[in-house]
Parts: C-alpha cells; structure tokens; sequence
C-alpha cells in the first residue's frame, strides 16, 4: 500500500538493529546504541562532526537475545519503521555507547540485504503513507464501523484519566484532530503492552488489522483501570494483568504533541528503579554520616528522583551515592593491643629483624598509652623481599585491624590520591577513598607501598596530595575531589615503605620516622627459609612434609648459586618452583600404577634424576612413601644449572682488576673495576655508564697515582715515572648497561690501577668501598652494612672500609662480622698495603727512602 502521490522515504536505508523495544511510526524512543555495527552506523550516518544529520535510518526491533550480538548480523525482522534522530548524546560510561531519540515515521519492509559492514544497509519498500491526512473516504467506508469502535475505546479509556493533568487534556484534544489512521500506533506505544504486543502492532501492516489487534489491548487497558479505581490502591504487585497508564515521567517528541512513550518492559525496570531508590534512601538515612555529607546525599537523591534514568549523569549519580552509603562513616573496629601478645606474633612470623620489630613495638607501645595516632608516620625502607609488608601485615593482625595496601610506584596523577572531580566523565574516588570503601571501617592499617616511586605530571604532584593525607593535624578533614565532602582519616594507621629514602620528596620524608630493614645473611635466608618460606610453600602446593625434604644444605646452595638479592623474594620463588616440579611428581605417582606400562627411556632418564634421593629407582612411578630429597642433582634438574657460579679468583687473575662495593636500592652488591693501558697521549676513557661524581674519582685516583709513582715504584710501559707519557688508559666498570654513580669507588680505582702499572694481583678475596682525596686520604662513605653482606654473599673474606667508618661495623651481624676481616684504612697508603699479598710497594717506604738518599 505505497503511495504514488505521499512523501517517499529513500529505497536504501541504513539499519539500526534494536532489542530495546519497538519504534512505532509517530512515536519517540529513546534507543541506547553499542553493538559494533551501530555504533558505526551513528558515527558515519547521524554525525557530522558534533553536529546532527537528518538522515533517515531504518529501526529494525531484533527479537534475538541481546547476549547474542555476535559478530554475524541476526536474521532481520521483516518490518521496521522508518525514523529520524532527534537527537544524539554519546558518552564513554560505562562504557563507549550512544543514546539516540529517534522518532518514527512510517513502516518499511526490508527486500534485501545490501551489505552488512560496517553496518548493515538495505533495500527497503515503504509500507506507510507519509501524508499528513489520509483519506478520510477510505475510514468512513468500509473500515468506519471498526475505525468508530476503536475510537470509541480510545475516548473511553483518556477519559478515565485525570483530565486536569495538563498533558491529558492535550492528548483528549488530539484525540479529535489527529488522522485516525495515525491513532493505534500511538496509543499503542502509551498504553502498557509488552514488546510482542508491540511487534504484532508493527507487522499490522494494514489499517484494518491494526484496529483489530488494538481494540482488545485498549479493552484490557479500560478493564485495568477500572479495576484500579475500584480497589482505589495504587498498585497490585500479585495481580500482574492489573495494568494502568503511569504517571508520565519521559516526554518524547511526538508530531503534534509531548506524551509519555515509555513501554512496558521500561515500566517495569523504573518501577523496580523507583524501589532500588527508595532502598537507596533509606541506606543514606543510616549510613550515619556526618549532617554535611547527609546533606549532599540528600540533595543528590532528590535530583536522581526527578532525572530519567537514560541520562548519562543518572548512572553517575547513582554510582555516587552508593559509594557514599557502603563509606564507613561510622564504622571501625576495636584495637585488641597486647603488647606481650603483639611481640610474640611478630617473632613467631618474622625471623631476625630485631631492630626493627623492637622500634615498631615501641611505637605500638607509645600509641596505646597515648591512646591517639597523632606522630610521625612509620617507614620502612630497604631493599626488595626483606618483609617490609610483611610487618606492615603484622602490625595490623596485632592491632586486630583490617589491612589495605596501596601501591604508589609510578603513581604519578594527584588524582590517583584525592580522586577526579565528579564533572569528568568516568571519574572515579582516589585510592585512600577507594581502600576504605574496600576495608568497610574507618581505622584500618594503610601500607603506602613504595613512597620513593612516586611520580609527578602536569596532573599535578601526587607527593603534595599524600601530604595531607599524612598530616595528622590535616587529615580529619580530608576531602576527596569526587567525594566533595571532608571524610575524617585521622583513625586511619598509615605505614610506608620505600626502596631508598633518596627520591622521596622531602616534604614527605620529613612527615616520617625512617626504619631501615637491611638485607640478610646467608645464615638468616636459610632460617628464614626453613621456619617460613618453606612451610608457606608446601601448603600453597598442597604437599607436606612427608613427601618433600628441603635439607638445609640445598637452601644454602639455593641462596648461594641460585639467587643473588638483599632479600627473600627469590628464593622464596625458587621453593616455589621446587614444590610446583614435586606437586607434579606426587600428582603423576598416586595416578600410575605398577601395571603401567614403562614410560620412555628419555622421560624415565629425567625422573630419575629428579628423584634420585629415593631408594629404590624400580618405584619411581609408585607413590613415594618417602620424601622426595632435595640434593644437587634433583636442584640442577628442576631449576636448572646455577646461575651465580661466579668465579671471583678467576677474574682476578690478572693486573688491573680490583673488586669494589657498590650500594644500590637493592642492597649491596660487589662491582668489578677493571683498567688496560695502550701506547696514546695521556687519554683517560671510562666506560660503563658512570655518573660526574664517579668519572672525577677516576681523575682523581689517577692524579694521584701520577703523583707518588715514584714512591711506590709505579712505571709506564717504556719505565718512566711520568704514568701518562705515551700512555692511554681505558678503565671500565662491568655491568655497562647499569648506571652508577657515587664517590665509593676512589679507593678500587686507585687500587686497580696500582695493580695495572706495578703488574702486581690483587689479593683475590677482597672487596674495598672509600672516598679519596686528592691528597690520598680515605672518606667514609654510606650503606657499609649493605656492603659487607653482599661482599659476605659473594664469598670475599676481607673487606678495606674507612677508618671513619668503624662504628657502622656494629650494625653488621655477629656472623658475618666473624667471617671477614675488616681493614680500616685512614689513607690509601694504607688501602695499597692491606689489598696486595706483601704490602705495597714491596720494599717498605724507608728502605726507598735510604735508597734515595
Ligand atoms: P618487601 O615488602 O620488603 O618487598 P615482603 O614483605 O613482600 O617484602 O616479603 C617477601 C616475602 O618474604 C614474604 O613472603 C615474607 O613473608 C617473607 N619474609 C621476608 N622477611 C621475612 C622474615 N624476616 N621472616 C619471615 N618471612 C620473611
């Protein structure tokens, strides 16, 4: 029934495929758009840039589940309504989509798909007349008696309504002026029907079949309300066919008039909002907030009962104030603080760390007596895996507190800490905000984990946001830019750990009490391992004692030749790959029986190995009765050859290598210097990615070597004293690709080049760490605790340190202290004498000088 004469829609129309009702002809709706396709469809045919296009789309309802919107297009249904968007609103939350109003014209029928990418378009016919009035010969013949009956309900039922609500009369008014023809799709998206309903009305091609389908819906909608007025109750939630028209909360545009298009699916869902709001409310009301956080959340659910629920900021004002009702405004738990108690927990989980568990007892101390939090903050520095959150942990099991970590490396956005302001899209709370919604009580213990890795950003300096957060005379009032009203974190315990105190911004150090927790000893990882890395490992791999034995010489050749750190976190992960290789032996031997047949040569030559400890080899593939032994063998197996077979001596072996102490973030380490001499014109060349500080201890060191070569019978290849005449020297430090910086190195510059020039070898089991002048004095330097351990792990037994430096060996192990001969050195003559077997020079100073004279 196309019309020849009418206004005519174009014959290829692109589709938009939607499962969120029916878009009837004459009708609004708001259609929420994120499939793939019509996305692509909106951006490439509706916009313009920022702007909206008039183009006609064809709005096909897809009556397949929406969880199925695969890539592959569903089978169209065959009618759809032609439509044009009235407007267009995008937004990225929650996540990308588009909210279109789209108001339908008339009905097309699809004849061919033309292409389905990006979206689909098609071939459409037009159904509808588009004429502004149809003929009204056509009604009052043959279809009168049926259009009269329909009209009739259609009267029936708007004056059963209250007609002094404004948009009623209208719609009375409209009832009478508007083309008849016009009249079942609109009351039929007004009245409730479900979306089946609604898609009978739209395949209701002719006139005559759409009175007929719409008069018993009208009928049942009169019944309804009768029905309604007769038990005068709002609403009946058991009787569901008690239908009634809603109050009008959407206004859609309709031509000629403002209704109500909301459907009945929609009905359903607000009516369900308007309960999860007054839910909403009612949690508000005892959250016991504060009166000026109550006061905004009350405002704020005002303003959410008047918006429609399609609006982008309904979401986003939703999502506030539920964020608002689960923050323990109120809420905390009781401190349970036993100091007696909190000292055995925190032996009975860390292994050694004395220092430290005695400061953080004190602290607990001082905080119960003084009942309040108000002091400097606790940090932890030290290198990786030595348990600083582990204690953090502890702490707040001794307090009966909850724990909440907040890793700060690489934060470097001001928001990350208070939060974007609610006007962003997709704005969310800071994390202190966030942990406490997570912890659900106000007092639980924060670990600020890595404060030396903050960054900064032209989002502003997250250091200055902490601050706050840190200060205690501050932080009752914190006020987070999304919250927008003050959250009291003056209960909250905060601890922090860093690497190194070096990159923490100042302002923030000085909120702070620095703890330093050094590396272990080689003795302190092989008991830490066996009372807790171990245990800790067998039950995440569900295995026991029984059936794997760790015995403590294989921990100790693990934490020497296969792990190389300050702390524990290596190893604790080579226990792991230990237990996981066993886990899988265990598993494979409760499955195989002795009647299985015998596995390859190849696969039984390696379990063997694995499993070599046990005593018979026949019973590999039984279960084993025994625990499996971890020996040498068994450890190359499963975690391969070592890795820090480092052969110090090796190196050694030649002049012009010298080993030093370096400290880094991550403990101490031993760092190799070595220097070569070629024929040139007095170039020095230092490589291996040295910082100011470091290249001027080489000058320096060569400076003064030049200076006393005489005195200690230091020549250059063709013998002169002059040790840069015709000479080029090329000193590097190994491990070019880590750069190092710092004046530690002066004294193993000097000593390494005194070795190049006399060809003499440095003694091979030592290390030496020290700050020169340039009139060969020896400085003290930093990190001397560090430096011993590593020289320690590294199997060196004499170690040159400043003389300055002889209280810092206090710090040092009794262990570790006992195993290394400690030479203090005031100048380098000294630091010369201790490196090489013999003294240095040979001769001593006065038989040169008797010699001279
Ligand atoms: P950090 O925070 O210093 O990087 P962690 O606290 O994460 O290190 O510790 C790494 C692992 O080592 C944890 O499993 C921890 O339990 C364990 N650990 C570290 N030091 C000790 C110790 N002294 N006693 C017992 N376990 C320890």
């Amino acid at each position: 029934m196309s019309d020849k004469t009418g206004i005519r829609i174009p014959s290829r129309l692109p589709l938009l495929l939607t499962h969120e009702g029916v878009l009837l002809p004459g009708c609004t709706m708001r259609i929420s758009v994120d499939t793939y396709r019509n996305m692509q469809l909106v951006k490439s045919r509706l916009l313009r840039g920022t702007s909206l296009k008039s183009t006609i789309i064809g709005v096909i309802p897809n009556t397949r589940d929406p969880e199925h919107d695969t890539d592959e297009l569903p089978a169209l249904h065959r009618v759809g309504t032609a439509g044009i968007a009235v407007q267009v609103v995008g937004s990225n939350w929650p996540k990308p989509h588009y909210t279109l109003l789209i108001t339908g014209l008339c009905r097309f029928r699809t004849l061919q798909l033309l292409k389905e990418r990006p979206f689909a378009v098609g071939e459409v016919e037009q159904l509808d007349q588009l004429e502004q009035h149809a003929s009204q010969a056509l009604l009052e013949g043959e279809l009168g008696e049926l259009g009269e009956q329909f009209y009739k309900h259609a009267v029936q039922l708007v004056d059963m309504l209250d007609m002094s609500v404004p948009v009623v009369a209208k719609l009375r008014r409209l009832l009478d002026s508007l083309p008849k023809e016009t009249l079942p799709d609109m009351l039929a998206s007004m009245i409730r029907t479900s979306n089946s309903e609604k898609l009978q009305i739209l395949d209701a091609v002719g006139l005559e079949e759409r009175f007929k389908k719409l008069i018993p819906l009208l009928t049942r909608q009169i019944e309804g309300l009768k029905l309604l007025q007769k038990t005068r109750k709002p609403r009946q939630d058991e009787d569901k066919t008690v239908v009634a028209i809603r109050p009008i909360r959407k206004i859609g545009h309709f031509p000629g008039g403002q209704f109500s298009l909301d459907t009945a699916e929609e009905a359903e869902e607000e009516d369900e909002d308007s309960d999860d709001i007054a839910l909403l409310e009612k949690k508000i009301r005892s959250a016991s907030m504060p009166e000026p956080a109550l006061k905004v959340c009350v405002k704020e659910i005002k303003r959410l009962k008047k918006m429609p629920q399609s609006m982008p900021e309904y979401a986003l004002t939703r999502n506030y104030l539920e964020l608002m009702v689960e923050l323990p405004w109120n809420k905390s738990t009781t401190d349970c603080l036993d100091i007696h108690a909190a000292r055995v927990l925190l032996d009975s989980d860390h292994y050694a760390m004395e220092k430290l568990k005695k400061r953080v007892l004190e602290y607990l101390a001082v905080r119960q007596l003084k009942n309040n939090l108000k002091g400097p903050i606790l940090c932890f520095v030290g290198p990786p895996g030595v348990g600083k959150t582990s204690v953090g942990r502890s702490i707040a099991k001794t307090l009966g507190r909850e724990f909440h970590r907040i890793a700060l490396g690489g934060v470097c956005d001001q928001s990350d800490i208070r939060g974007h302001r609610r006007t962003y899209v997709g704005s969310m709370p800071g994390r202190i905000i966030n942990g406490l919604k997570v912890v659900g009580v106000a007092n639980p213990v924060f670990l600020l984990d890595e404060v030396d890795k903050l960054g900064k950003s032209l989002q502003g300096d997250p250091a200055a946001a902490l601050l706050e957060v840190l200060d205690p005379e501050q932080n009752h009032g914190f006020t987070d830019h999304y919250l927008n009203v003050a959250f009291d974190l003056s209960q909250v315990l905060f601890i922090a750990t860093a690497n190194t105190t070096a990159t923490i911004p100042p302002a923030l150090l000085d909120r702070m009490e620095v703890l330093q927790v050094p590396g272990y000893t080689q003795e302190e990882k092989i008991e830490i391992a066996h009372r807790h890395l171990i245990p800790k490992q067998l039950e995440q791999h569900g295995l026991t004692p029984q059936q794997i034995h760790i015995p403590q010489e294989a921990t100790s050749d693990i934490v020497s030749r296969y792990t190389r750190e300050a702390g524990v976190r290596a190893l604790e992960r080579k226990f792991g790959a230990i237990c996981r290789a066993v886990a899988v032996k265990v598993a494979e031997g409760n499955k195989v029986t002795k009647t299985d047949p015998p596995p390859g040569p190849e696969a039984a030559g390696r379990r063997e190995k694995v499993l070599e400890s046990l005593n018979s080899p026949a019973d590999l593939s039984l279960p084993p009765e025994m625990p499996i032994v971890m020996d040498r063998h068994a450890l190359k197996d499963i975690l391969g050859p070592p890795i820090f077979e480092m052969q110090v001596s090796e190196r050694l072996s030649q002049p012009g290598v010298a080993i030093g102490l370096a400290w880094t973030p991550m403990g101490g380490e031993i760092m190799f210097v070595e220097a070569s001499r070629m024929e040139g014109e007095g170039q020095l060349t230092l490589t291996g990615q040295l910082g100011d500080v470091m290249k001027e201890s080489a000058h320096l060191a060569i400076s003064w070597l030049r200076s006393n070569a005489k005195t200690y019978h230091l020549t250059n290849a063709s013998g002169s004293f002059d040790l840069l005449d015709n000479t080029d020297i090329h000193l590097h430090f190994p491990a070019g690709a880590v750069t190092k910086d710092g004046p530690s190195a002066g004294v193993t510059i000097v000593t390494c080049l005194a070795s190049l020039f006399s060809g003499r070898l440095v003694r091979s089991d030592l290390a030496m760490t020290g700050e020169i002048t340039l009139r060969g004095l020896v400085l003290p330097v930093g990190g001397i605790k560090d430096k011993a351990l590593a020289a320690h792990r590294a199997g060196l037994k004499r170690i040159i340190i400043p003389k300055r430096n002889e209280k810092d060996l206090e710090e040092i192990p009794a262990t570790v202290r006992a195993d290394l001969d400690f030479v203090m050195a005031g100048c380098l003559d000294e630091v010369l004498n201790a490196a090489f077997d013999g003294g240095f020079p040979v001769t001593s100073r006065h038989d040169l000088l008797n010699s001279k004279l």
